[in-house]
């Protein structure tokens, strides 16, 4: 089997204009960025407001695990597959960042015959979103210390500022350092750190905003820390928020390229799924909506963390309607549920699988809290055996879930025609109840409550001391109706990463609090939460190169 990147670099692109032009765009719709890569105007979404809007189907999927998923995979697979049966689709994904994509995940731009391309373009520096966002967090970061450095009319304590610096790249040496060292005219020392720029609230408000209005409504309400008496300071109050839109004005335009089957697809924004909402922009998924009559997009991790997110904050800030759900699972992941290792899965185990299927089963009730219908997808890996995937289907069919085994990776769009019409199927019944798990007038406690024992199953949820007093404080302050995000491990329900399968009888402890005001939400910590990644001890960077001709080689 060829690599993926082998594979992308045989396929035949159409010219941007094409792909453009085949979706109903005007000239003045649209920029290019280079020969297969545009950016849609921002505009764009207004002048479509009359259309009718196609039917948003979400992919999910249960707890990820080592043995890798492959959601970004089903989710251009099944846009491709729509495309063949005839249903006109546009696929709406994340940009990846460049710290998983050096360290250890891999890129996110799908696998194997079913990937958006120019892959090498789209995980490495795409068209500059990234770097916009980098750099306006870090014009805001300047902008504190020379407030503080200046006089400090804001009065703002060095010790309570809560927003760091960023950089697009996995590196542990930066989480934590002082800066403003060397006297007087160097500023004034501090305590600092960098995050990984996906992790910054500005990628969570350009992924939340719906116009450059709302955008920079957004970015003036943003907390970057405290003054002496505890009183948060805003970027409202620095006066900045329109150097930050300025910078923001191209990053907020979505991004036009396509798959391999030429299947347009929209690839805007990235946020974390554990820091902030994981999902790609509201722009992007709403605009693929007005230009298709299925949309395919996916929200970070499992069902517990991304759909959750989608459905309770994304859809909401968007008001976007969800048709139906896809949950991805495969074979090699559900034995690690069931308690195999990593490295026997490809022993045929249907013992294991049947111990695994209770994860699958807490996300498919968690989709049916939602109100909404849902398609199990078995993404089909070459090792998975025939007793295995027939194992999948009939534990699903018995119990009357619709489920398809896929095979997009291998075969593309051919591969993922039974899950497209099942897909339509589900996306028009009338079978549909679509209620959130929480509304927004709801305490914060209550909210945080809900989604532990909705979603993870927990029996309850434990307060730190620190929490019960941020709480108050919050809503004291005016923000206890913001919609919550949850930070929590992706490998379990519970907080605990090493409980696989179908945790019982836990309890979710809430360690702090952390307010994300521009992008409408408070994040609620279960336990450590990584916002600057390290880099593992062979990192993929040490595969990669460029040839002479400047192909990249190496880049999965
Ligand atoms: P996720 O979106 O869940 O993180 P991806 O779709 O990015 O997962 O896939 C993760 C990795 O697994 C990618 O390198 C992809 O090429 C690979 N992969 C996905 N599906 C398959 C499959 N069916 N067979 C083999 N490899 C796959």
């Amino acid at each position: 089997m060829k690599s993926d990147i082998e594979i992308a670099q045989e396929a035949t692109l159409k010219p941007i204009n094409t792909i453009a032009t085949d979706l109903g765009l005007d000239l003045d719709d649209w920029e290019p960025y280079g020969h297969t890569k545009a950016k849609l105007s921002e505009h764009l979404l207004d002048k479509l407001k009359d259309r009718p809007e196609g039917k948003v189907i979400l992919v999910t999927s249960i707890n990820p695990t080592p043995a890798g998923e492959g959601k970004s995979t089903v989710t251009v697979g099944l846009g491709q597959a729509l495309n063949r049966i005839g249903k006109k689709s546009v696929i709406a994904l994340r940009e990846p960042s460049l710290g998983p994509v050096m360290g250890i995940k891999g890129g996110a731009a799908g696998g194997g015959f079913s990937q958006i391309l120019p892959m090498e373009d789209i995980n490495l520096h795409f068209t500059g979103d990234l770097h916009a966002i980098t750099t306006a967090n870090n014009a805001l970061s300047a902008i504190i210390d020379n407030h503080i450095h200046r006089g400090n009319e804001l009065n703002i304590d060095p010790r309570r500022i809560e927003w760091k610096r960023v950089m697009d790249m996995n590196d542990r040496a930066l989480r934590q350092i002082v800066v403003g060292l060397g006297g007087p005219l160097r500023g004034v020392p501090r305590e600092d750190g960098f995050n990984i720029s996906v992790a910054s609230e500005i990628m969570a408000v350009l992924c939340l905003s719906t116009s450059i209005n709302d955008l920079k409504a957004r970015l003036s309400r943003m907390v970057v820390g405290y003054t002496y008496d505890e009183q948060p300071i805003t970027v409202k109050d620095l006066k900045v928020e329109g150097a930050l839109t300025l910078l923001l004005k191209e990053a907020i335009k979505p991004n036009l390229v396509q798959t391999i089957e030429n299947t347009p697809a929209i690839v805007h924004g990235g946020p974390f799924a554990n820091i902030a909402h994981g999902c790609n922009s509201v722009l992007a998924t709403k605009t693929a909506a007005k230009l298709g009559e299925y949309v395919v997009t996916e929200g970070g991790f499992g069902a517990d963390l991304g759909a959750e997110k989608f459905l309770d904050i994304k859809t909401r800030a968007g008001d976007i309607d969800t048709a139906a759900v896809v949950i991805v699972a495969t074979v090699r992941a559900l034995k690690m549920h069931g308690g195999m290792a990593k490295a026997e899965l490809k022993q045929e185990n249907v013992e294991a699988l049947k111990a695994g299927m209770e994860n699958l089963k807490k996300h498919i009730e968690t989709i049916e809290t939602f109100g909404l219908p849902f398609v199990v997808a078995i993404n089909k890996f070459p090792s998975d055996t025939k007793a295995e995937t027939d194992f999948i289907s009939n534990w699903c069919e018995s119990r009357g879930f619709e489920v398809a085994l896929t095979d997009v990776f291998a075969h593309g769009g051919e591969g993922g025609i039974e899950l497209a019409q099942k897909v339509v199927e589900k996306a028009n019944t009338s079978d549909k109840n679509f209620k959130r798990i929480y509304e927004l007038d709801e305490s914060l406690e209550t909210k945080i409550r809900k989604v532990a024992q909705q979603v993870y199953g927990a029996d309850d949820i434990e307060l730190s001391p620190k929490a019960k007093k941020q709480i108050t404080l919050y809503e004291e302050l005016g923000w206890g109706k913001l919609a919550i995000c949850m930070a929590k491990t992706q490998y379990s329900l519970s907080d605990d990463p090493t409980l696989l399968g179908r945790p019982r009888d836990f309890t979710i402890n809430i360690r702090e609090l952390r307010p994300s005001i521009g992008a409408g939400f408070i994040v609620v910590l279960t336990g450590d939460v990584m916002t600057m990644p390290g880099l593992p001890k062979e990192p993929a960077a040490l595969k990669m190169d460029v040839s002479e001709d400047g192909k990249a080689v190496g880049l999965f």
